[in-house]
C-alpha cells in the first residue's frame, strides 16, 4: 500500500499515473472491490466487485445533470446492496462448511441502520433466496415491517428489539396471529409480564426471545449498549426467573432465541469471540434447563466496516475481515455445543452497518475555494519596498540587520515614521528561510507576528501594516513548508508538520455537513472522501472542506488514512467554468435520519442506480431532494401565506416608488421559483 513518501504530491518528480491516485486515496484498501480508479482517471463502481460491469461515476453524475438532477446527490447502488447480502450469506456458508456446522445462518437487517423504504424493500427482496429477515427496534419500525412483509409467501423472521410498551407487545401478538414469523426479544421481566397478558387476551402461542446481559463488555463506540451496565437485557438471575415463569405457564417451549448485542462497529475481534462464547453458553444452559424450543442464537450487530482501509484496531476500522467474523462466530458456537453435547442452533446476526454502508455515495461539487497565497517573491519584495520603504536587494538580506536597512522615510504606509520592529523581523525571517535554520525562521516569524498583533491592539499599527505582517508571516510559512517538502519525512520537525494544515486551501463544497454527512460530526468513523475525476492528473493542492452553512462546525478537516487521520485532502486546482466533483463513500449506514435542517438545507436528491442487463446503468428510483418550501413547512411556516405577504409589501413599495413594477415582478418571480427549488446551489447560481 501507499507509504507516506509516495503520498507527497509535490513537487512533480515523476510522471503521475492513475495508480498513483489509487494509492494516494487508498481506494483499494477501503473500496472492498466496489470502488476503484479507472484507466480514464475517474472513480469506477463495480457493484459485483468485478471489472466486468463497472460504471463510471463521473459519467453517472453527468447523466443525472442531463436529467436536471444536480449535485449534491446521494447515489445508491442497489446492486452493491444485494452483493453485500450475498457475501454475508457466502462467508457464513463457507464457515459453516469449514466447521462441519449443522445449523444454518440467517441475517436479519436492523432497519434503523437505513430505514428508507426503498432500502428496506430491497434488502427484503434480495434477501429472499437466503431466507434473511428484518429486525425492528420500535413500534413505528414494526408497523413499517408488518406492511412490508404482507406479500411474503413463506414467512421470514422478524426480530423485535428495543423498549416494548404494552401496545408494542400487543402489536407483536396480533402480528403473530396474522401469521408473521415474529420473535419479540424480551429485555426485562416487566416486558415478559406485559406480553403474557396480551397472550391470554388473544390466545396465541408467541415465539419468544431473550436478551441477556453479557459480562464481557463490548468495546465499540456503543459499548454502553453491551455489558452488565447496559439498559437492555436480563441478568442471569432474571433469565432463570423467566424460565420459571414460562415453565409454570407451560410455555417454556415458546422460548426460541437467545440474543445479545455487543455494540456497533466492533473493531476488535476479541470482543466478538468473548460475547459469542458467553452467549453460546447461555444457550446450552437454557437447553439444560429444559427450554427445548431453543433454536436460534442471535449474536446481534457489530460487524464493522473498514472506513479507512487500515485493518487496524481503531474505531474507523477493524482488525478482522468478514470471513474471520463468520469463522469466529460459527466456531465459538460449534465448540460450546460440542462440549455440552447439544444441537447446533441456527445462527442469526443483525449486521446492519456491514450490509448498508457500501451502497451509498454522496457526490458534491466544489463551487469555490479560498487559498493562502501564492506569495511570489517579487510581489513580497515590491510590497515591502513600497509599504516600508525598505531597499530591496535582489535575493539579498536587506533587513537582516534589523532596522538598519530602513530607508529614510517617505514610504507609503509608514508615512515617514520608523518602520515597526515586528515588520522588520518578519521580513528578516522571510528572507532567512533559504539560508538559515528553518526552525529559527519559523519561530522568529511566529514571535514577530504576535508582536505585530499586540501593537495593532494597542493602536500603534495601522490595518494596512497589520495586513502586510500577515502576508509576510504566511509567505514565510509557505517557504518553510516548501523547504520541509524537499526533506525526508522523518527529518521534518514535528512542530512544522502541521504547516500544511495551516496553509491549506478551503474548498467550499455544495453540501451541508448536517443533513448529508451527520456521521462526520456525530460519531467518529470517518468516511473516505476523494475527487471522482481528473485522477490522471497530479493533485497539486491541499485542502480542508467547508460546507455551505455558516456554522464553524460545518467543515471536514480530518480525512481517512492508513496511519493517522490526515488533516488535509489532496485535491486538484479548480478550473474556472468547470465543475469539480468529489464524493464521500460508504455513507449508506446510519446516515439519512440523523441530520437536522441546519440553515434550512434539506435532504439531497437520492437516486437508485442499477446495472442494466445490456450493460451500463439506469435509474430505478428517484427521490427528489427537499425544496425550500418543504423545509420551511417543516419548521412551521405557513408557506402559502409567505408569497401573498411579500406581494402586498411589493405593491406598497411600487406605490411609494421605492420599486418599479418590473423590479417588483422580478423579485416575486425569484421568490416563487426559489420556494419550489432545491435548497442547494444550482449551476446557474454559481455563475453569477
Ligand atoms: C443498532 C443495532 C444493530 C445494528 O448494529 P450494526 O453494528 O449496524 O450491525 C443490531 N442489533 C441491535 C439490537 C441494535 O440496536
Amino acid at each position: 500500500m501507499a507509504t507516506r513518501e509516495s503520498r507527497v504530491a509535490e513537487p512533480a518528480r515523476s510522471e503521475w499515473t492513475v495508480q498513483d491516485a489509487a494509492d494516494l486515496y487508498q481506494v483499494e484498501a477501503w473500496g472492498e472491490g466496489y470502488f476503484a480508479v479507472g484507466e480514464t482517471g475517474r472513480v469506477v463502481v463495480r457493484p459485483d466487485r468485478t471489472p466486468a460491469q463497472e460504471l463510471d461515476l463521473f459519467e453517472i453524475v453527468c447523466g443525472l445533470r442531463d436529467r436536471d438532477l444536480y449535485a449534491p446527490v446521494l447515489i445508491r447502488f442497489s446492486d452493491i446492496l444485494s452483493d453485500r447480502l450475498k457475501r454475508l450469506h457466502d462467508v457464513f456458508a463457507a464457515a459453516i462448511a469449514e466447521n462441519g456446522y449443522e445449523g444454518q445462518y440467517i441475517a436479519v437487517y436492523p432497519i434503523k441502520v437505513n430505514q428508507q423504504r426503498p432500502v428496506v424493500e430491497e434488502v427484503h427482496r434480495h434477501g429472499r433466496d437466503f431466507g434473511f429477515g428484518l429486525e425492528v427496534g420500535s413500534k413505528p419500525e414494526l408497523l413499517a415491517v408488518m406492511a412490508l412483509t404482507a406479500g411474503d409467501r413463506t414467512p421470514r423472521l422478524i426480530v423485535c428489539n428495543g423498549f416494548k410498551d404494552s401496545t408494542y407487545l400487543e402489536a407483536v401478538i396480533l402480528a403473530t396471529k396474522l401469521g408473521r414469523h415474529i420473535i419479540p426479544v424480551i429485555e426485562s421481566l416487566t416486558e415478559l409480564r406485559r406480553l403474557l397478558k396480551h397472550r391470554d387476551t388473544y390466545d396465541v402461542r408467541p415465539r419468544l426471545g431473550v436478551r441477556v446481559k453479557l459480562a464481557s463488555q463490548g468495546a465499540g463506540r456503543w459499548k454502553e449498549s453491551a455489558g452488565e451496565k447496559s439498559k437492555f437485557g436480563l441478568f442471569a438471575s432474571e433469565v432463570v426467573e423467566m424460565v420459571r415463569i414460562l415453565r409454570e405457564r407451560g410455555m417454556l417451549d415458546c422460548l426460541e432465541l437467545v440474543h445479545c448485542h455487543p455494540g456497533s462497529q466492533l473493531h476488535d475481534i476479541r470482543r466478538v469471540k468473548d460475547a459469542v462464547g458467553e452467549l453460546a453458553h447461555v444457550y446450552a444452559e437454557l437447553l439444560a434447563l429444559g427450554a427445548d424450543g431453543l433454536r436460534y442464537v442471535n449474536v446481534g450487530g457489530g460487524l464493522g466496516v473498514d472506513y479507512d482501509g487500515s485493518q487496524a484496531n481503531r474505531s474507523s476500522s477493524l482488525n478482522y475481515t468478514m470471513e474471520e467474523y463468520a469463522g469466529e462466530v460459527v466456531y465459538r458456537i460449534a465448540s460450546v455445543c460440542e462440549a455440552k453435547g447439544v444441537a447446533h442452533p441456527t445462527v442469526i446476526s443483525e449486521s446492519g452497518r456491514a450490509i448498508a454502508a457500501y451502497q451509498s455515495v454522496l457526490v458534491f461539487d466544489v463551487p469555490g475555494a479560498i487559498r493562502m497565497g501564492p506569495f511570489p517573491d517579487e510581489d513580497i519584495r515590491r510590497t515591502v519596498e513600497h509599504e516600508l520603504g525598505l531597499a530591496a536587494t535582489d535575493g539579498g538580506s536587506a533587513a537582516t540587520d534589523g532596522g538598519s536597512a530602513a530607508a529614510d522615510g517617505g514610504s507609503a504606509a509608514t508615512d515617514g515614521e520608523e518602520v515597526p520592529q515586528p515588520l522588520l523581523d518578519l521580513f528578516t525571517a522571510y528572507e532567512s528561510v533559504g539560508t538559515g535554520s528553518i526552525m529559527e525562521a519559523y519561530h522568529d516569524a511566529t514571535q514577530a507576528r504576535e508582536q505585530a498583533l499586540a501593537l495593532f491592539n494597542l493602536g500603534y499599527l495601522s490595518l494596512g501594516l497589520r495586513g502586510l505582517a500577515e502576508r509576510l508571516f504566511w509567505a514565510t510559512c509557505t517557504r518553510v513548508r516548501d523547504a520541509c517538502r524537499s526533506m525526508e519525512p522523518e527529518d521534518v520537525p514535528a512542530e512544522l508538520e502541521r504547516l500544511d494544515e495551516f496553509l491549506a486551501d478551503t474548498y467550499f463544497c455544495n453540501f451541508s455537513v448536517f443533513p448529508s454527512l451527520p456521521d462526520s460530526w456525530a460519531i467518529d468513523p470517518l468516511f473516505p472522501i476523494m475527487p471522482i475525476h481528473r485522477l490522471e492528473e497530479r493533485p497539486t493542492r491541499k485542502a480542508v472542506l467547508a460546507d455551505l452553512t455558516c456554522d464553524s462546525d460545518g467543515k471536514i478537516d480530518r480525512f481517512t488514512d492508513m496511519d493517522e487521520p490526515r488533516r488535509t485532502l489532496d485535491v486538484h486546482e479548480l478550473r474556472p467554468g468547470e465543475d469539480y466533483y468529489m464524493a464521500a463513500f460508504l455513507v449508506g449506514a446510519y446516515q439519512e435520519t440523523l441530520g437536522d435542517l441546519h440553515n434550512l438545507f434539506g435532504d439531497t436528491h437520492v437516486v437508485h442506480v442499477r446495472l442494466h442487463e445490456a450493460g451500463g446503468w439506469w435509474i430505478e428510483e428517484l427521490v427528489r431532494g427537499d425544496t425550500a418550501r418543504k423545509v420551511l413547512e417543516y419548521v412551521q411556516y405557513d408557506v402559502d401565506r409567505l408569497l401573498p405577504e411579500l406581494a402586498r409589501d411589493c405593491e406598497l413599495a411600487v406605490r411609494a416608488e421605492r420599486l418599479t413594477l418590473p423590479e417588483s415582478r422580478t423579485l416575486l418571480r425569484f421568490y416563487e421559483t426559489e420556494l419550489n427549488g432545491y435548497t442547494y446551489l444550482l449551476p446557474e447560481d454559481r455563475q453569477a
